[in-house]
């Protein structure tokens, strides 16, 4: 086993960090293009370099969707794969949507205290896109590949109304806690004012 002296902690969920190759990342990025969110700068462990990154935020980097997920090294020293590391650690998953509700609620308060219609769209649109992103990596979200293709092609915004209505549909589908997530960060949204005195168990509140 490799010692590893960091104790690196992520910074939006508090999920202690992995490390990941630099060749990895290499491959990574040719593979799934994805928007790093925590992959930190390297460092050299026994003559290689690694990166931090956190598993939980950056689970989808590390091969969550495929077959055969990146390799990843632990702090204390383990080589292993996001899907182990997620099945040894079910508190991931949960974390992972903490994070997200952070995110929405950020994005909420924006979409309420702006006048500029500019403004509430784009944190209206970012809030849609987090929930799709979460639920694609996290869940079975069952999404059309032209959709997903219009997506990639044309850029998020332009598909933000059908994301709505597809979240709409399948909320009740979706796992306990994340339909919780999605019915209520619409309900932020769109059911604003008066009448979400009504609603004070709203985790949005
Ligand atoms: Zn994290």
């Amino acid at each position: 086993m490799i010692s590893i002296k960091t104790n690196e902690k992520c910074h939006h969920c508090g999920t202690s960090s992995v490390l990941v190759e630099s060749e990895v990342v290499i491959r990574i990025k040719e593979l799934l293009q994805p928007n790093f969110k925590t992959l930190g700068t390297s460092v050299a462990v026994h003559g290689n370099r690694y990166h931090p990154i956190c598993p939980s935020c950056d689970s989808y980097a590390l091969g969550l969707d495929l077959v055969e997920a990146f390799p990843v090294l632990t702090q204390s020293g383990k080589i292993t794969t996001i899907h182990d590391l997620m099945f040894m650690d079910s508190s991931l998953i949960d974390k992972k949507r903490q994070s997200l509700v952070t995110s929405l609620k950020e994005c909420i308060h924006r979409f309420h205290s702006s006048e500029e219609d500019a403004i509430w769209w784009a944190a209206e649109n970012e809030a849609l896109r987090l929930m799709f992103q979460y639920l694609m990596e996290s869940s079975a979200l069952s999404v059309t590949p032209e959709l997903l293709k219009a997506i990639e092609e044309d850029g998020f915004s332009d598909h933000a109304t059908s994301v709505a209505e597809l979240l709409e549909e399948q909320a009740n589908r979706l796992p306990d806690a994340d339909r919780r997530v999605v019915l209520d960060c619409f309900e932020a949204l769109w059911q604003g004012g008066e009448d979400r005195d009504s609603q004070s168990l709203n985790m949005f509140d």
